[in-house]
């Protein structure tokens, strides 16, 4: 069988947006499905519009999602010659043609057109004339006149268009730089793209370019449209849906692979399996299975996919990601290992890697300050005499295992008479600051005496120093 090749060809107009990055997912879960080869191509004709910070911001979230790319980048920009061989090619073999009609000319053909209520469009006077290249020529492609072009979309079934409804478009501008259809097939027939994947925004688009594959005796690629991605109003995802960029999911502590299986998923199905690793995408994905409706983008389902992913990952590989978001909050990591520990506390309750690093500050703050609410419920006189009794028994041990620690606790509960939650609520206001956090034995074990006794001290002087206030 033909080694599959698909492409992913960006404009550089903008970052790489979550419907963007859906379709290079696409393609190169393909390539790889298929052990084929996926090629990158940055679309810059657009000289206006394109920006080499655009580019950077497309290489920077495909490298974050981890969609690496066997071939290219090539850039449109440094292909001129290339196109100039190909609309020579289709001038010479009689499918294109010099037109030198002027633009009031062209406007006035299209007022008339549109006069008679047909669409705007090039009435076909130098399709005949035999005209000659001169500076203010254009390259028309000289296109059917009558019949129809089907599209055999593999996503969408037969789309069919009327001929006589495509006019002999420009390849060619009259300064001599190729327009968007034309290079987009001479790039797709070179780089020997034989797969096509794409949103269904480029629909309109397919007619003209199977006309040029024809033109060209080139066979045609396997074209699949893929339905655009919707906000949940059903309108076409917009800024004012959220975040667009994919690198600002990273921002918000998303996972690369998290972000990668919810787009899969929001336009490709499985079974009803929801969690995918990137290897089970890879050995899973198919074309058959991509959905002909729009994919709704649910933040909180990619909330929840997210959560898994970080259930599911080894706590030792969420360092790094973790890094930028505890360095944002001033904290830097300088013991890998104990924040592995911290890390495996915070998987089962962390739907982000910004909840991750917002749940992890106690384990490094200095000082920990005990939040008004749960210091007046639980820093309290009763609070005492356990908390002394558990530095005691914390002071003279150093086995801070989590059995170990059970039988302090045990001791203290025997010698007070309370219960369990009565000491550890203290006792997790003291360490955290907080009323909720990972469980208490846990959080004491990776604190270690050096922290854990300093902090009890803090708490007891704290109800100390209320004591004195409400007495004196
Ligand atoms: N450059 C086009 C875009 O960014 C993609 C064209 C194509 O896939 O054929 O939308």
């Amino acid at each position: 069988m033909e080694k599959i090749i698909t492409r992913f060809p960006p404009s550089p107009t903008g970052y790489l947006h979550v419907g963007g990055a859906r379709t290079a997912i696409f393609n190169w879960l393909y390539a790889r499905h298929m052990n084929g080869k996926f090629v990158l191509r940055i679309e810059d004709t657009d000289i206006q519009r394109s920006t080499q910070a655009s580019v950077d911001a497309i290489f920077e979230a495909l490298q974050w999602l981890g969609i690496d790319w066997d071939e290219g980048p090539y850039f449109q920009t440094q292909r001129f010659e290339i196109y100039r061989e190909y609309i020579q090619k289709l001038v010479d073999s009689g499918h294109a043609y010099y037109c030198t009609c002027s633009p009031e000319q062209i406007d006035a053909m299209r007022q008339a057109a549109m006069a008679s209520g047909d669409k705007p469009r090039y009435d076909g006077t130098c399709r005949e004339m035999g005209r000659i290249k001169t500076t203010q020529a254009v390259v028309r492609f000289k296109a059917p006149l009558s019949g129809t072009t089907v599209v055999e979309d593999v996503i969408k079934g037969n789309i069919v268009f009327k001929n006589d409804e495509l006019d002999d478009f420009v390849i060619c501008r009259s300064d001599g730089t190729p327009t968007y259809n034309f290079v987009v097939v001479v790039d797709d027939i070179t780089m020997n793209i034989n797969t096509i994947i794409r949103g269904d925004d480029h629909v309109m688009n397919t007619p003209k370019q199977i006309l040029l594959y024809r033109a060209l005796g080139s066979p045609l690629p396997t074209f699949g449209h893929v339905p655009m991605v919707l906000g949940n109003d059903r309108a076409r995802l917009s800024k004012r849906h959220g975040a667009m960029s994919v690198t600002a999911y990273r921002d918000m502590g998303y996972l690369p692979d998290a972000l990668l299986n919810y787009l899969v998923r929001l336009g490709w199905s499985h079974g009803d399996q929801e969690f995918f690793t990137r290897e089970e995408l890879i050995n899973a994905f198919d074309i058959e299975h991509i959905g002909r409706s729009a994919g709704i983008f649910d933040i909180e389902k990619l909330q929840a996919i997210n959560a898994d992913h970080i259930q599911a990952s080894a706590a030792s590989d969420l360092v790094d990601p973790l890094w930028p978001f505890l360095k944002d909050r001033g904290i830097e990591i300088e013991d890998g290992d104990y924040t592995t520990n911290v890390i495996q506390t915070l998987q089962p309750r962390s739907k982000t890697l910004t909840d991750m690093a917002d749940a992890a500050m106690f384990y490094y703050l200095e000082d920990i300050i005990f939040e008004e609410k749960a210091a007046r419920k639980f820093l309290k006189a009763a609070a005492l005499e356990p908390l002394r009794l558990l530095v005691d028994k914390l002071e003279s041990s150093t086995d801070y295992s989590e059995k170990n620690l059970e039988g302090v606790f045990k001791a203290v509960m025997d010698e007070t008479g309370l219960k369990l939650g009565k000491i550890a609520q203290p006792v997790r206001v003291a360490l955290t600051g907080k009323t909720a956090s990972p469980g208490i034995f846990e959080i004491i074990t990776i604190l270690g005496p050096e922290r854990v006794i300093p902090r009890l001290g803090k708490a007891i002087q704290f109800i100390e120093a209320n004591l004195d206030k409400s007495s004196g």
